[in-house]
């Protein structure tokens, strides 16, 4: 049976971004399928609508006001997953039907499950599109020369120093050089000398500032201090930083605007649209062809050899059956393991996978919490809407706990409802409750006072004493992901907000606001906001559910990431079947995991041939 392509590439994150690079490379045809649209800055940039091939996809622009009615923009491209996304498509459905106007199509994906609600990219790009550019190993214990992070992970599947440094020249060579953003303007010190910065210096931006000082404060606790693994360092990031000295470079770069995970709007970052655009004779369309708005719903092995993979075009409502030779799964965690759960139910017992299918999810130990600083004991303002979204890092490592603080950003248009949600749950001795929740819209409508300065502030100043901090550690991997009929669920073993490194990042956030003075502020979430939830994890770097194992006994796919073709005990597997992207990860990094996929999946993809 002649097959349509030699390779079918499953999503355009990370994974999918190396395999399809690696297979067109090899001059394989490759058919890449994305259930998203392209998304594009409509600021003149390498990525603009001025690409002539731009012009047959479907495209969208990021949302933009940087103020509060950027919200209901944002709020319309977030598709969740339960009743209010039902209620979203419901709504969406009437308003197409008065106005004759398409409703845009979602970027981001907010699931909810019951003990963690986790949030996914859905674009031409994956994560890329949303993400906040960091691009680092795990912490390196160079006395035992191992990542502590990898301890429990099957041998094979562990990463090495020269693993990583292969995934940087990846990321250098198909996106652009990393770059280190701390200070308020372009190259204020040079990049070498960003590391060295050990005084407060003024030049930094009011957040990297603030977590230097923090974790190098004489007040921080002598037993926190000791535990500092890595101290406070500039994070390398996916971002196009200008050089004063070089013209070349006065466009696309970085200009502090703080709104990364929205869309970039100078086109600074390096995301995988730009690489895909650029890496893949997309243009040409005859070797590698991408199809925006393909929702994919299984895979089926041919008798004799080769799968069909089948998905519903979202545009035009209709179902294709493409085949080829090989299918590379990289629809990410969620999306490539519900693939695979969903391929191997409707198989008929055909495909056969390991039981380990949807296990060994991990939330990365993701936690994020705020500090604020009362007016009179800030040292400088902290302007935490300033900057790219995540700037720089210290790690704290307590025995096995491994705690990454990274300083985060705080896009504009989230300033008021930032401001005003802190302010409802620190008046709150408990947890905050329908009526809170309501005073603050109402009070959120009310003109300002014009006579007083403190009502009428811009979003910077709102935010000018709040720090914002994301923390990753390691969580031992206790989730299952399985399909209840057509929907996702996730479930831990055990309660998994008791989990000590959620606890320690706590501590660890608690002890850095007291060291400056400030308040340690607990994430609405899991703060709590009755009746709603209580103690509930947001997760943004999800990983595992079809995770690397020695044997289908106790992993999915192999080092390969081949899919094994038993439920246990055997090496063998599907050929031309695999998985490369954060799935295949069997626990946490404790770290940011783009250079971890992307190592992962280039180390993988030498092996195919
Ligand atoms: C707000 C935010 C900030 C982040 N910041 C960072 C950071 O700074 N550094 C870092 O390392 N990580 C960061 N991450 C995490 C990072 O984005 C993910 O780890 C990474 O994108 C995962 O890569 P992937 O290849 O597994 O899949 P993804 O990049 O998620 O790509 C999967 C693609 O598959 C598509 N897809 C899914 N299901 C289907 C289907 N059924 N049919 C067709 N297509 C499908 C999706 O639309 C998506 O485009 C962040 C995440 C978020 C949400």
């Amino acid at each position: 049976m002649a097959l349509d392509f030699d390779v079918i590439v499953i999503g355009s994150g990370f994974g999918a971004a190396v395999a399809a690079i690696d297979q067109a490379g090899k001059g394989k045809t490759v058919f890449i399928l994305e259930r998203g649209v392209w998304w594009l800055t409509p600021e003149l940039s390498a990525e603009n609508p001025m690409n002539p091939f731009l012009k047959t996809q479907p495209v969208q622009y990021w949302a933009r006001p940087d103020h509060r009615r950027g919200l209901v923009d944002f709020l319309a491209v977030v598709k969740e997953n339960g009743v209010a996304g039902a209620l979203q498509d419901f709504a969406n459905g009437v308003a197409e039907f008065f106005t004759d106007k398409p409703r845009p199509r979602p970027l981001y994906r907010y699931n909810t499950f019951g003990e963690a609600d986790v949030i996914s990219a859905s674009g031409v790009g994956g994560g890329s599109l949303i993400y906040s550019n960091v691009t680092i190993e795990p912490f390196f214990d160079t006395t035992n020369k191992q990542y502590p992070a990898m301890a429990s992970w099957p041998e094979k599947a562990k990463l090495l120093p020269t693993d990583y440094a292969n995934g940087l020249t990846w990321m250098t060579t198909n996106r652009g050089a990393p770059n280190q953003v701390v200070t308020k303007y372009p190259q204020a010190i040079p990049q070498n000398q960003l590391k060295a910065v050990n005084s407060s210096d003024p030049r930094l931006l009011g957040r990297s500032r603030f977590l230097r000082d923090a974790s190098t404060s004489p007040n921080l606790s002598p037993q926190l201090a000791g535990q500092i693994v890595e101290p406070w360092a500039p994070l390398k990031l996916q971002i196009k930083e200008a050089d004063p000295g070089n013209t070349a470079t006065s466009k696309n770069f970085c200009e502090r605007q703080g709104r990364c995970f929205l869309g970039c709007l100078p086109a600074a970052r390096h995301t995988l649209n730009k690489t895909l655009l650029n890496q893949l004779p997309l243009a040409a369309q005859d070797k590698v062809l991408i199809r925006a708005l393909a929702n994919v719903e299984s895979i089926e092995a041919i008798p004799g050899g080769g799968y069909t993979v089948h998905y519903t075009g979202l545009d035009d409502d209709t179902e294709y059956h493409p085949t080829a030779k090989a299918v590379i799964l990289a629809a990410g965690c969620l999306g490539s393991t519900e693939i695979l759960l969903r391929s191997r139910d409707k198989s008929n017992g055909k495909l056969v996978v390991s039981k380990t299918l949807g296990t060994k999810f991990s939330t990365n130990g993701d936690f994020s919490g705020f500090v604020t600083v009362d007016q009179d004991k800030l040292q400088y303002p902290i302007y935490t809407t300033r900057g790219p979204i995540n700037t720089s890092h210290v790690t704290f490592r307590d025995g096995k706990l491994l705690v990454n603080v990274e300083d985060a950003g705080i896009p504009a248009m989230f300033a008021s409802l930032v401001e005003k949600t802190l302010k409802m749950l620190e008046q709150d001795k408990g947890q905050a409750d329908v009526i809170d929740i309501l005073g603050l819209l109402w009070n959120s409508a009310q003109l300002p006072d014009y006579s007083d300065p403190n009502d009428m502030q811009t979003e910077a100043e709102m935010l000018m004493n709040t720090c914002w901090f994301n923390c990753m550690g390691m969580d031992d991997a206790t989730g299952v992901l399985s399909l209840d009929g057509d929907d996702l669920q996730l479930n831990f073993t055990g309660a998994i907000a008791k989990h000590p490194t959620f606890q320690k990042a706590e501590s660890v956030l608690q002890e850095l606001a007291k060291a400056m003075g400030g308040t340690y502020r607990a994430f609405p979430l899991w703060h709590g906001l009755e009746p709603f939830v209580s103690k509930k994890l947001v997760v943004v770097h999800p990983l595992g559910g079809c995770p690397i194992g020695g044997s289908s006994t106790d992993g999915v796919v192999n080092s390969n990431g081949q899919v094994y073709n038993t439920t246990a005990g055997a090496q063998t597997v599907y050929d031309g079947l695999y998985v490369l992207d954060a799935s295949i990860i069997p626990g946490a990094v404790a770290v940011n995991p783009t250079l971890s996929i992307v190592s992962m999946a280039a180390r993988a993809a030498k092996s195919i041939a």
